[in-house]
């Protein structure tokens, strides 16, 4: 719809602007992100290769010149004879005479087609901001300072991981949230938060007990060998896709990266964590995947309606182009990616995250399919990387059938 009607973030008329960083991160073949760069180039994407063709040096991250950049990708879509540009905001979704839709408005999506997208979906599951909470490796960890047990023990009791902290403990991380440098927030950002999901550091500002009542209560998490209540609890939940991942309850934050390492490994157990996802929270149009769309981005209520790009969940500008090339695969093939494909493991996130939990998600180990087996940790994630690339080196050379 640019330059007829602007979005509050992007300042150009061309196609795939990049709105903030010039970087599509790691280009290293055994980071996640790296991964799936190689295999959408395996599938020839277009971005990739504009990306190719923009790229500055910048060590090991793939970073494009944001100019050259969106100016070969807008030169390259409208050069081809098969697709004309129309540069107007769409408000409804009137999709009679056509075969398939494809819906890819991305975090910001104007509000008259936000309301029709939400009408769609029977207003249940289509969100404006995301609040995302930080993501360990559960081999970083040191399980001698920790505790299994869910609160009240509810569930398995292998569900949450618990960090029993003192006052002593727990007064000096309210300390170090209260002063940590966060990220300022967009004019369009301001009152995006709801009261039931805040930034921990939101919380902690309203009183020293608050987080204490709050995300960090220690009710019903004594612990189980001596029966003790810590002072407080932080809580470690199981990423659900996988068994090697914890997310960190009700830790959603706007703390800028370093000083969330530096904060986070201040919790007794967590003093070595590795972060397979930072925390943020941000102005973000998207759509509870798992209640809506299927592996294949189709809509449940109707398979000829597609989602494609940010606003189906996933986050980044690579996982976006990412969901475009296999939803143009989809519309004549769909038959879903296989899981142990970063590729594949998109889909898997949209469509089989727990529907009550859902938030947008970079491409990262969690959420690529592990190899079975006996495999030392050391040879895993070359194995992964090896499987994974010959997955779509195959796919690569088989003709997309409809
Ligand atoms: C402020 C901000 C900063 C970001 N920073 C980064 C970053 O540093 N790194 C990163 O990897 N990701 C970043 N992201 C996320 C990034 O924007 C997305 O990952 C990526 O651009 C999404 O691609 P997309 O194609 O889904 O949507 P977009 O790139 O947003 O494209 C969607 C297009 O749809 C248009 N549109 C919206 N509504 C309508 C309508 N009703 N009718 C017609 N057209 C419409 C918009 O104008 C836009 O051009 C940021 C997002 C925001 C909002």
């Amino acid at each position: 719809m640019r330059p007829a009607k602007m979005t509050p973030a992007h300042q150009t008329s061309n196609l795939a602007e990049l709105v903030c960083s010039n970087s599509f991160r790691s280009s290293a073949i055994t980071n996640a992100v790296g991964l799936l760069k190689r295999e959408m180039q395996i599938l020839e994407s277009l971005v990739i290769r504009c990306g190719d063709e923009a790229r500055v040096p910048a060590g090991d991250a793939f970073a494009v010149d944001r100019e050259r950049f969106s100016a070969v990708v807008t030169q390259a879509v409208e050069a081809q004879a098969n697709i004309t540009v129309y540069r107007d905001e769409i408000t409804s979704l009137d999709y009679s005479g056509y075969d398939f839709l494809v819906i890819a408005t991305g975090p910001l999506t104007s509000h008259p087609l936000f309301n029709a997208i939400n009408d769609f979906l029977g207003r249940d599951g289509l969100y404006f901001y995301d609040a995302i909470a930080p993501i360990l490796a559960a081999d970083s960890l040191d399980f001698s300072k920790l505790y299994w047990k869910s609160r009240y023990d509810k569930g398995s009791g292998r569900d949450y991981l618990n960090a029993p902290m003192n006052r002593e403990q727990y007064e000096a991380l309210v300390d170090a949230l209260l002063t940590a440098e966060i990220y300022p927030l967009h004019d369009f950002e301001q009152a995006v938060h709801f009261e039931g999901c805040l930034p921990i550091e939101e919380i902690a500002s309203r009183g020293i007990e608050t987080l204490r009542f709050g995300p960090m209560k220690p009710v019903g998490l004594e612990h189980p060998m001596t029966g003790e209540r810590p002072y407080a609890v932080v809580q470690l939940r199981k990423e659900d896709l996988s068994d090697e991942y914890f997310n960190i309850v009700g830790f959603q934050t706007k703390m800028k990266v370093p000083e969330q390492k530096r904060v986070i490994q201040m919790i007794a157990g967590l003093e070595n964590c590795a972060f397979a996802r930072f925390g943020s929270m941000h102005r973000n149009t998207f759509i509870n995947g798992p209640k809506h769309l299927t592996p294949t981005f189709q809509t449940k209520r109707d398979p000829r309606i597609f989602f494609a790009g940010q606003i189906t969940g996933v986050e980044g500008y690579v996982e976006s182009a990412a969901v475009g090339l296999l939803v143009a695969r989809y519309i004549d093939d769909p038959t879903p990616l296989p899981y142990h494909t970063a590729l594949g493991a998109l889909g898997r996130h949209v469509a089989e995250s727990s529907p009550d939990r859902y938030q947008p998600s970079n491409v990262t180990w969690a959420l690529i399919e592990d190899v079975i087996g006996n495999v030392r940790k050391s040879d895993k994630r070359q194995r992964q990387v090896e499987r994974a690339i010959a997955t779509i080196e195959r796919l690569a050379g088989e003709p997309v059938s409809a």
